[in-house]
């Protein structure tokens, strides 16, 4: 592989910057990878495991003749620690967000980034109900979406560079628009993960999710939902504060749908069900003919082993 930054600045060492910074080093993609994240305890085990070359007590040092920035913090947080690094920002550099909403991103971080430093947004569509500086793994982008949502002034050479850059930590990359961006993620992670957090709360509320029998019985059902709603809360309170026209738009779609169900079973009418189930399982088979899943059974995965570490990184599990 090829160096494709000379240096570049992860702010915030957590689940994705550590992913990126093991797949960067994986395959050479920069000479020096320099990190930053606000706690010292985080500091300290980013430290401790090697996971940069050199990580800084400030974000302004880290970022200080960065070639490309990488902001992956919550999305809430995006504005303050761009508005931080902005006077200390080499010209010429490219930042970049990983945050999983774009719209609200952009309108934080747009106003700090200074002239002549590009700002291209970004999402990788992969991701663990793991957070923390210990939970990135190299493989985690491999074979995934890594969406870019650049701006209408966004300098085609940094777009293609940037975009180098993701393809050769493994994943596949395309281009939106922010707004659109945010839609499609409501439908296809953000209501899901609302979903998997009630349906949690339901069995909580019921007492049962601490019963012996839920959890050896739950299967792929019940059992996926935890997964889901054990993610990290605080990333996931930013989403739907940060998306929250267009994941109240899905919900209601949702809930009137989820009504349509509700009365067919009501009235008996076995035909409805069967009519729906049998168009969601063909939308099953053609996220598996996409490659954004496999059709091995328990969803591909190994947790029945009791092997803790995915088999796959998990799609239904990102941002
Ligand atoms: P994570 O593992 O929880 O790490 C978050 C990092 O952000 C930590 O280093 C944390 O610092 C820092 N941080 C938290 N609050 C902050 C604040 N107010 N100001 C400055 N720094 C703060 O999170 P992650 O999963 O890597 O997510 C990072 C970004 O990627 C988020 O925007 C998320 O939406 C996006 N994303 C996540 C996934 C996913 O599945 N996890 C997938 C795609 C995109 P401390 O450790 O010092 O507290």
């Amino acid at each position: 592989m090829t160096v494709i930054y000379d240096r570049v600045a992860l702010i915030g060492l957590g689940l994705i910057a550590g992913s990126m910074a093991h797949a960067i080093r994986e395959g050479r993609l920069a000479r020096e990878i320099t990190g930053h994240a606000r706690s010292a305890e985080t500091r300290d085990i980013a430290r401790e495991i090697g996971l940069c070359d050199r990580i800084f007590d400030t974000a302004a040092e880290a970022v200080a003749d960065a070639d490309l920035v990488v902001l992956a913090v919550p999305v809430g947080a995006m504005g303050a620690v761009a508005a931080e690094i902005a006077p200390h920002l080499k010209p010429g550099a490219t930042v970049t967000d990983v945050g999983s909403v774009k719209q609200s991103v952009i309108d934080a971080v747009c106003p700090h980034i200074p002239a002549g430093v590009h700002f291209i947004p970004g999402h990788p569509l992969a991701g663990t109900e793991h957070s923390g500086p210990r939970s990135g793994f190299a493989s985690l982008f491999r074979n995934r979406w890594w969406l870019l949502t650049p701006l209408p002034a966004s300098d085609p050479d940094a777009v293609a560079r940037l975009s180098d850059l993701v393809r050769a930590m493994g994943a596949k990359t395309d281009s939106m628009e922010a707004a659109h961006h945010d839609l499609v993620l409501a439908v296809t992670s953000h209501a899901p993960h609302l979903i998997a957090y009630t349906m949690v709360g339901v069995a909580d509320h019921l007492r049962r999710v601490t019963d012996e029998e839920v959890i050896q019985y739950s299967a792929a059902g019940f059992r996926d939902f935890t997964r889901i709603a054990a993610s990290d809360p605080t990333m996931w309170r930013d989403v739907f504060l940060h998306n929250k026209e267009a994941t109240l738009d899905i919900l209601g779609r949702f809930t009137e749908e989820l009504f349509v169900l509700q009365r067919a079973i009501r009235m008996g009418d076995g035909q409805q069900l069967h009519d729906y189930f049998t168009r969601t399982r063909a939308i099953r088979r053609g996220i598996i003919e996409a490659g954004q899943d496999t059709a091995a059974p328990d969803f591909g995965r190994v947790a029945s082993s009791g092997n803790p570490a995915p088999a796959l990184p998990s799609g239904s599990g990102h941002g």
